[in-house]
């Protein structure tokens, strides 16, 4: 009867709650030990320019290498890692370790910039931006060679803050990138407002795209407005040649995508920037 039902449900309910808890708690104890010895590494995806085929940057994408679980993917652990403050120490050392690995590179006369992707709790940290150009300063980099990718739904929580805190990175040389662009919210309304000078379409636009499917539209229409904004744009989850072809016909600035390059270790991705000489060509 109704009341048995009721007392289940507040017996279960809880109980569900706190294995839900401890699971968390002891992901975030796990990821927090692997921080501190090494499980975690960064994967490096180029991004090629369309017009010419030059490999500009890179962006760099967590792994974590579970000594029993084995690999997982960001997906698995960054939005829990999210809710906590341990995002803010894996962005740092994101940060960090993509920096150190950027001064490498250029070093070594690979000329590329590289893309730390940033989660809204990062932005909504009152020393993150004082933080980012600290380590500018640590590897004696200039802003212009660090992009920040920050997903349409980081701004919605507290818009003017976040417009002033991404103002403030832009002046630092920063360049500030909309990732996942068109599967947030309405992101007409500011995108005028924000100073984010790259948008890089959703790979679910871009992966199916065909010439004359209706997305083509939709990839049309974006990068023209992001052009009349003065924005570049970068189309995330290029699987193939046809695709790669019809991008850089309708002038899509940038290209991000399996078809070119999986994401790779800095080893793989220094050999892979060398075999290329510095151009990804088509037909080679
Ligand atoms: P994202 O920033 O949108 O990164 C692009 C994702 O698409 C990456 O997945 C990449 O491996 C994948 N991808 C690239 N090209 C293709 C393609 O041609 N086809 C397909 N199917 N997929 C492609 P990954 O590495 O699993 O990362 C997933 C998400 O996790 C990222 O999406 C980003 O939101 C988050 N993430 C990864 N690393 C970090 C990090 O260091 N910090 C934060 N805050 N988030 C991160
Ligand atoms: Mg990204
Ligand atoms: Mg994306
Ligand atoms: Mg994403």
């Amino acid at each position: 009867n109704a009341s048995t039902l009721s007392q289940h449900r507040v017996r279960f309910t809880p109980d569900l709650d706190t294995l839900h808890t401890r699971e968390n708690l002891e992901l975030l104890g796990e990821l927090t030990a692997a921080l501190l010895t090494n499980q975690l590494a960064l994967h490096y995806q180029p991004k090629i320019n369309l017009a010419d085929g030059r490999i500009t940057g890179v962006e760099a994408l967590m792994r974590w290498n579970h000594p029993e679980r084995g690999f997982i993917p960001p997906g698995k652990f960054i939005p829990r890692a999210e809710q906590s403050t341990l995002i803010d120490r894996l962005t740092a050392w994101a940060l960090d370790t993509a920096l150190a690995q950027l001064v490498a590179w250029r070093r070594d006369g690979l000329e590329l910039t590289v893309a730390v992707n940033v989660s809204t709790h990062n932005l909504m940290q009152p020393n993150f931006v004082d933080s980012v150009v600290n380590l500018l300063k640590k590897h004696d980099l200039p802003g212009q060679h660090l992009e920040l990718e920050v997903t349409e739904g980081a701004f919605m929580m507290d818009l003017d803050h976040s417009i002033d805190k991404l103002k403030r990175l832009a002046d630092h040389g920063i360049q500030l990138s909309i990732d996942d662009f068109g599967t947030g919210y309405s992101s007409l309304r500011y995108l005028n407002d924000l100073p984010v000078s790259i948008i890089k379409i959703d790979q679910s636009f871009i992966r199916t795209l065909s010439p004359t499917g209706p997305t083509a539209h939709i990839v049309n229409a974006s990068v023209t407005l992001a052009h009349q904004l003065g924005k570049k744009v970068v189309a995330e989850g290029v699987e193939d040649a046809d695709v790669y072809r019809y991008l850089r016909d309708i002038e899509c600035d940038m290209a991000q995508g399996y078809f070119m390059q999986r994401p790779a270790s800095a080893d793989d991705l220094s050999r892979w920037y060398r075999s290329e000489q510095g151009v990804f060509r088509l037909d080679p």
